[in-house]
């Protein structure tokens, strides 16, 4: 069983400027290799690694 370490989850506004979408989405490291994650349709994604919730505006 893994470690059932408590994440918590921060909600990130993004622009389309901010597309594409990677995770981390700045220098700081979060645990996890830079992963870039299909916003575009959805509006809202959860970063599977890290639980970083990033929400689409316009
Ligand atoms: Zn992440």
């Amino acid at each position: 069983m893994l470690e059932n370490k408590k994440i918590s989850k921060q909600e990130i506004v993004i622009t389309r400027a901010d597309l594409p979408l990677s995770c981390p989405i700045n220098q700081t490291w979060a645990g996890h290799p830079k992963i870039y994650l299909d916003i575009k349709e959805k509006k809202k994604i959860t970063c599977p690694y890290c639980g970083n919730i990033y929400k689409l505006i316009d």
